[in-house]
């Protein structure tokens, strides 16, 4: 099996249970796992010389509408708050098919991989026109990234008292039948897995009662994991009051929508109590701090949940709400959310990297990976520090939050490579982004 000796890095951040960070350290590859960490190993094989580097677990990535990079900046949404936010979009979001889906995605991906994600979420809960949960996992098969897709829907349009409209909604039986289709189709539960479907229905607001109940059933019974949007801001929180007459937490674990196997986005407006919930249960949290400042919707209390116990991960959530899809920078902008919440040291950038790696494996359900180490699998980001993003820090792994770079030299999924010396080394990326821009125009109109 071909061997990769990662060697000589400024600083190897392990992630491992004592967070080892190992100066000069190497990082040896057979196939796609990780075989040894450490200083002064050696190969036949490959070198990839790190000198100036630092190496880190690849980022993870819990929250994303990778079709969003298709409305990016859109005006009439620059300023709203959510729910006037969606209404504006959703109209747009209609007009996609298949090569939308496709086409946004590798984007969205390649973003993703360039700013250091190795495995990353997405929640598409719209399929207009043709479009399937297969064009997404067909782009990330093409970019590389490790791919966790989840089957959402909407099921409650306007004329039901719902947000989106009717003509974006699905019949309930179809969505589940739909869910049945892609997880038996494209599911891997094995170690090292490259596909895991997750269900996800959109969120309170666009669904059912019954959808979210049997949605929770059959990933029960499928071996798969849920996913939605949950208390993301004060309009959120009325909407469920005024609903359901309870809050999102207590609406959650009434449906079954609490566990090891569930992660709720936002979470901006969790209480005390719903935080103790989701800490006794194992439920996981995708922060989106960007999309958090950006939709005016608040600071998600993250160092509250992370001393009761609750796994926390980060999300660059849509680009039509972030607009950006840096991981990396997601990481910097969570430090600093909570440090304007909670003082200068509620969050230090050591902790940020940790929440981007192993919290977000931890969230998905991957115990292969998160860390550098023996047995693990090879998803690697490597930095380069040495340029004028970095010049002059002292410590170069607080500096790669506190200072940049934002994006990595190289990166390995799998073992296999994705990005070589800043650009995308497995699909023709100008080509992609010549299509994208041709696609917004025609959807502009
Ligand atoms: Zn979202």
């Amino acid at each position: 099996m071909n061997e990769l000796l990662i060697r000589g890095a400024e600083a190897v951040v392990t992630m491992d249970g004592a967070r080892a960070e190992i100066a000069g350290g190497d990082v040896l590859i057979r196939g796609g796992t990780i075989v040894a960490v450490g200083q002064g190993l050696t190969t036949t094989g490959e070198v990839v010389e790190a000198r100036g580097c630092v190496v880190t677990p690849g980022l993870v990535n819990t929250h994303h509408h990778l079709y969003q990079t298709l409305t990016r900046a859109v005006p009439g949404g620059q300023d709203a708050l959510l729910f006037g936010w969606l209404k504006t979009l959703y109209p747009i979001w209609g007009r996609f098919g298949p090569e939308e889906m496709f086409i946004s995605a590798q984007i969205g991906l390649a973003e993703l991989g360039l700013t250091g994600c190795t495995l990353t979420s997405d929640h598409l809960y719209l399929y207009p026109n043709g479009a399937r949960l297969d064009d997404t996992i067909a782009a990330a098969r093409e970019v590389g990234l490790r791919f966790h897709p989840t089957r959402g829907a909407m099921s409650i349009g306007e004329s039901a008292g719902g947000l989106p409209p009717d003509a974006l909604v699905e019949r309930e039986a179809a969505i589940l039948e739909d869910c049945i289709r892609v997880v038996d189709a494209f599911h891997d539960p094995a170690e090292g897995a490259m596909v895991r479907v997750g269900l996800a229905p959109c969120s309170p607001f666009s669904v059912s009662r019954d959808l979210m109940r049997e949605a929770a059933l059959l990933a029960r019974d499928k071996g798969v994991m849920l996913h939605t949007h949950l208390a993301e801001n004060d309009e959120d929180i009325a909407y469920s009051l005024a609903q359901f007459g309870c809050r999102p937490g207590q609406y959650a674990e009434d449906l079954g929508w609490t566990g090891d196997d569930v992660w709720h986005a936002h979470c901006v407006k969790l209480d005390g109590s719903e935080i103790d919930l989701f800490a006794r249960s194992g439920t996981g949290v995708a922060h989106c701090p960007c999309s958090n400042c950006r939709l005016g919707s608040g600071i998600a209390p993250v160092r509250r949940m992370r001393d009761r116990g609750v796994k926390v991960a980060l999300g660059v959530d849509g680009s039509a709400s972030n607009d950006a899809g840096n991981l990396i920078g997601e990481a910097r902008q969570a430090m600093l959310l909570q440090r304007v919440a909670n003082g200068a040291d509620a969050m230090s950038a050591r902790e940020a990297l940790e929440i981007a790696t192993l919290g977000g494996a931890r969230v998905l359900g991957r115990s292969d990976c998160g860390s550098l180490e023996p047995g693990k699998r090879a998803d690697i980001a490597i930095w380069d520090v040495s340029r004028i993003e970095a010049a002059g820090s002292w410590d170069p792994v607080a500096a790669l939050i506190l200072c940049g770079p934002t994006r990595v030299r190289d990166l390995f999924v799998e073992g296999q490579r994705v990005v070589r010396d800043g650009q995308i080394a497995t699909i023709d990326l100008p080509r992609v982004i010549e299509r994208q821009n041709a696609l917004a125009r025609r959807l502009a109109g």
